[in-house]
């Protein structure tokens, strides 16, 4: 699904450069702005423009902070690429070359040159973070000359050849397309004939060596030479990073990450600092709090004698950031102060890249640090105590969707005691994760698509896997450490992940892992801690999370801030009080239908309705009565005072028939009718278009008896509980509307059968009848509805599928498809369509309002636990949204936010 969203993307996107062709003529013409800056020139507040790394670099400048001096192209010059058909206008050339040479007078160093040459890394860094998605290429400006004058100038040749080699293999691999694994194969090899373990081992010759056979590789690949001229180097690097910015993982990014509305990359060609320098030299990934659990201590993991992409891509295990302290004290403080520094100024966890240049600090990026939720509420909410930030930015901090990662499972603690802990690796993210080892990423979407919980077991991830990782329940890998690419991009994903598990063997080939000798295949189960990093045998079971602390701080703070109230989507007593623990102020509707399914009720449901007359279905009525009215007495006592909302029978009737030979047979006999008189009753109440058919108030209309029994169950119900002392009023909500002539007939058999029960026992029990608006019609007429109505609730599921005509039960066979083309943005029944069905919810609250000014106003569709549609629904004045029990402190934060943002 995936891959086919991916390939309709870039038609879409050749659609548009083909269109914008018409444009080039406009974007040939010379640019007047600014388009190139040097980093003191820029500041935090430019990230449109120049990225968000670009603008940090900028900042850090300024500050102060050691930050090897380079500029930045803007994002413009990515749109404007894109248009004037992968080229440049002469200005920006000119733009680009100025601050080349403006970089090279400042380091006194001259790029390509042949005694000492300056060589830069030039890097992405788009206004929003899309990590590790688009290409970097490092130690730019090396060619078989420079890297002679390098080796003399430092003294040190194994230094210049290193760097030359990595060079040659990123650069190959991103600008030349030469496949990165076949420089790694000829790397490997080097090292098996040279008997040594780790590249570190190589010795200068055996480098000189290496550069020499991947020259070969690339002319033998492209049929070209190597470019040795630096300023073309450089060129075709920044073309490439620019054409990264379209390449299927970026594109899958933003997708998945719902990232619109960019130009494009910025790109950042920054002067290179070594790391790889010999064992005073490092590089490494540091936290100002730990990303994982959110806590203020200092976190993150380097390697001596490495470049930067040694620590990410999980080659060797990096250490742990404390231990720099035994190995060089002085710069551990240096960078403490730093990351202390930084976090003050952008009064946020900070996620910094440094290198240290032999005995010398320098940091290389700083930027918003990407955390799991428990982070996230742990840092707002402690942030907030220490001062550094205020209520509402607190309340902003956290994404409302991301504490779904919190509101789900946990291991059990007692399964995981029994349980064989087959090893244990770094916990990379939190959570449980349960499923079916497999070791391809593709193969795991396609099991996922099937119903699968797989579990993506890999030596280590990569982009390519983005796939796969989104498609698992977790990942598991034996490579790489807590900044390897598994780690922060599950985090980011918030999927558990247990990484660096290196007693994890990977055969991918034959479709086997072996984990402390322990033999796996595709298919056998395992289960994984993603807080202590152990791996179990099996399947286990999960339990519910715990909600106190800091996410119960937020809350409370989200609760101080919001306007609308939330209630839930529950019916049965377990939801009702999973609802409450999350902090739900009523039920706003109650789908009385499902309660006729459990147990014998069916039964007695299937009597009613094969039943030949009125006199039979009020006989099976009479005994659904005390069933529903236990049902509704319970979730009244869970709910206290709080206002309960429960609708009258809904689907068609045929839903609670029979529909396989076998069933017929078997129902037949027990509600004691014969296999035809069944078969007929079916056939008879069979619908083209069920949805649109005989159901929702068109049954109460036909079968006035069902409203009345219902009625009385959830009046005598309420009965009792107010007798027992607790002030409750029932709301009674009438499904599928369309005239406000439906709506006064059921209303008028709920008020005669409420009014007499509330006589014969003598009490003041308040309640009220209201309507859905699910019925574009009702939302239209909704002045005649409102008449009747004391309450509107949007049912938004049926509202989307009548308004857009499109069944809410055969979307999955178009909507991924609409969306690739871009007719659609997103699934309208996840995401209300604010356009179209918001248009309608508006006009019937202004219609509403107009005969019934204070009629309350809330929403029961899927949409009220869906953040953007809870922000919709305070715009547009609800009093409340409802939604399942686990979406309850999602639409809380959204309520809050909502109100901080309007
Ligand atoms: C709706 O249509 O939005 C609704 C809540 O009712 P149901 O999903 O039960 O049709
Ligand atoms: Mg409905």
């Amino acid at each position: 699904m995936i891959k086919k969203i991916v390939e309709k993307f870039q038609k879409v996107n050749e659609k548009l450069s083909n269109s914008l062709e018409e444009l080039k003529t406009a974007a040939n013409a010379p640019l007047s702005s600014k388009h190139v800056y040097s980093f003191e020139e820029g500041n935090r507040s430019m990230k449109t423009v120049l990225g968000g790394k670009g603008a940090n670099l900028a900042e850090m400048s300024n500050l102060g902070i050691p930050v090897p001096p380079g500029f930045t192209i803007t994002t413009d010059v990515c749109d404007v690429y894109y248009r004037n058909n992968q080229t440049y206008p002469q200005d920006v050339l000119d733009q680009m070359e100025d601050k080349l040479v403006e970089l090279e007078n400042k380091m006194g160093k001259k790029l390509g040159d042949a005694n000492d040459p300056l060589l830069v890394s030039i890097r992405s860094g788009a206004a929003v973070s899309l990590p590790g998605m688009m290409d970097t290429v490092l130690n730019l400006g090396l060619n078989d000359v420079s890297v002679e004058g390098m080796a003399q100038k430092l003294n040190n040749e194994r230094f210049a050849y290193d760097s030359y080699r990595r060079f040659l293999q990123m650069y190959g691999d991103v600008v030349l397309n030469v496949p990165h694994h076949e420089f790694e194969k000829l790397l490997t090899q080097i090292k098996k004939d040279k008997k040594v373990e780790i590249d570190n081992d190589l010795t200068a010759n055996d480098l000189k060596e290496l550069v020499k056979q991947y020259k070969t590789l690339i002319k033998d690949t492209i049929g070209k030479d190597f470019p040795q001229d630096a300023r073309e180097q450089l060129k075709l690097s920044i073309n490439a990073v620019f054409d990264s910015w379209n390449n299927d993982r970026a594109i899958l990014y933003r997708k998945l990450n719902d990232i619109k509305g960019l130009k494009g990359t910025a790109v950042n060609v920054q002067t290179m600092v070594f790391g790889n320098m010999g064992e005073t030299s490092g590089t490494g990934v540091c936290f100002s709090r730990d990303p994982a659990t959110g806590e203020n201590i200092f976190y993150g993991e380097y390697l001596m004698d490495a470049q930067g992409e040694d620590v990410v891509a999980g080659i060797r295990t990096p250490k742990q950031i404390a231990t720099l302290e035994e190995q060089n004290p002085e710069v551990y403080k240096e960078l403490i102060g730093i990351k202390d520094n930084l976090e003050k100024h952008f009064k946020d966890m900070q996620d910094m890249e440094f290198t240290i240049q032999e005995g010398k600090l320098y940091i290389l990026q700083t930027r918003s640090g990407k955390r799991t939720a428990a982070a996230a509420v742990k840092c707002a909410v402690e942030m907030l105590d220490e001062g550094m930030i205020d209520e509402k930015t607190a309340l902003m901090r956290v994404e409302p969707d991301q504490l779904n990662q919190l509101l789900h499972p946990q291991l059990d603690p007692q399964g995981k005691e029994k349980a064989t802990v087959l090893t244990t690796g770094l916990p990379a993210s939190p959570g449980a994760a349960v499923g079916e080892i497999v070791f391809d990423a593709k193969k795991a979407d396609e099991l996922n698509s099937e119903g699968k919980k797989v579990m993506l077991v890999r030596t280590e991830t990569s982009p390519e896997d983005l796939i796969g990782m989104n498609a698992a329940q977790g990942i598991l890998t034996s490579r790489g450490g807590m900044t390897s690419h598994a780690a922060v991009v599950a985090r980011g994903m918030g999927k558990c992940c247990v990484a660096g598990a290196n007693e994890v063997v990977v055969d991918e080939i034959a479709g086997t892992c072996t984990i402390n000798g322990q033999e796996f295949k595709e298919g056998d189960f395992i289960s994984l801690d993603g807080t202590t990093g152990q791996v179990f045998e099996g399947k286990l079971k999960t339990t519910d999370p715990e909600l106190s602390g800091d996410f119960a701080k937020l809350m409370t703070l989200a609760d101080k801030y919001r306007k609308m109230n939330v209630r839930t989507n529950a019916e049965t007593p377990r939801d009702a009080k999973m609802a409450i623990k999350f902090g739900a102020e009523g039920i706003g509707l109650c789908r009385t239908e499902h309660m006729f399914f459990e147990g014998d009720r069916i039964n007695i449901m299937r009597e009613m309705i094969l039943a030949k007359d009125e006199t039979g279905r009020k006989e099976a009525l009479s005994r659904l009565l005390p069933i529903q009215q236990k049902d509704f007495k319970e979730i009244f006592e869970i709910m206290g005072e709080l206002p309960v909302t429960v609708r009258l029978l809904d689907p068609p009737l045929h839903e609670f028939l029979p529909q396989s030979k076998e069933d017929i047979k078997k129902i037949a006999k027990k509600v004691g009718v014969t296999i035809k008189e069944l078969e007929q009753k079916i056939e008879s109440l069979h619908e083209q278009n069920p949805m649109l058919g005989h159901r929702g108030c068109r049954l109460a209309i036909s079968y006035p008896e069902i409203a009345v029994m219902q009625t009385e169950a959830i009046i005598k119900a309420a009965i009792e509980i107010k007798q027992s002392g607790k002030n409750l009023s029932p709301e009674i909500m009438v499904p599928l509307v369309g005239n406000v002539r439906e709506l006064s007939f059921v209303k008028k058999l709920i008020k005669q059968k409420a009014q007499e029960l509330i006589s014969e026992a003598n009490i003041d029990l308040k309640y009220m009848v209201g309507t859905m608006i699910e019925v574009p019609r009702a939302a239209v007429t909704a002045n005649q509805v409102a008449k009747e109505a004391e309450f509107f609730s949007f049912g938004t599921n049926d509202l989307t599928q009548m308004t857009m005509g499109f069944s809410r039960d055969d979307v999955g066979s178009f909507v991924p498809e609409y969306i690739g083309e871009n007719i659609l943005e997103k699934d309208p029944f996840a995401v209300l369509d604010q356009t179209g069905v918001g248009m309608l919810m508006r006009v019937a609250i202004k219609k509403g309002k107009s005969v019934r000014p204070d009629i309350k106003l809330g929403i029961c569709g899927e949409h009220g636990g869906e953040p953007s549609s809870v922000e919709f629904c305070h715009r547009i004045g609800l009093n409340y949204v409802s939604c399942s029990p686990f979406r309850v402190p999602i639409a809380r934060l959204a309520a809050a936010q909502a109100v901080l943002k309007y």
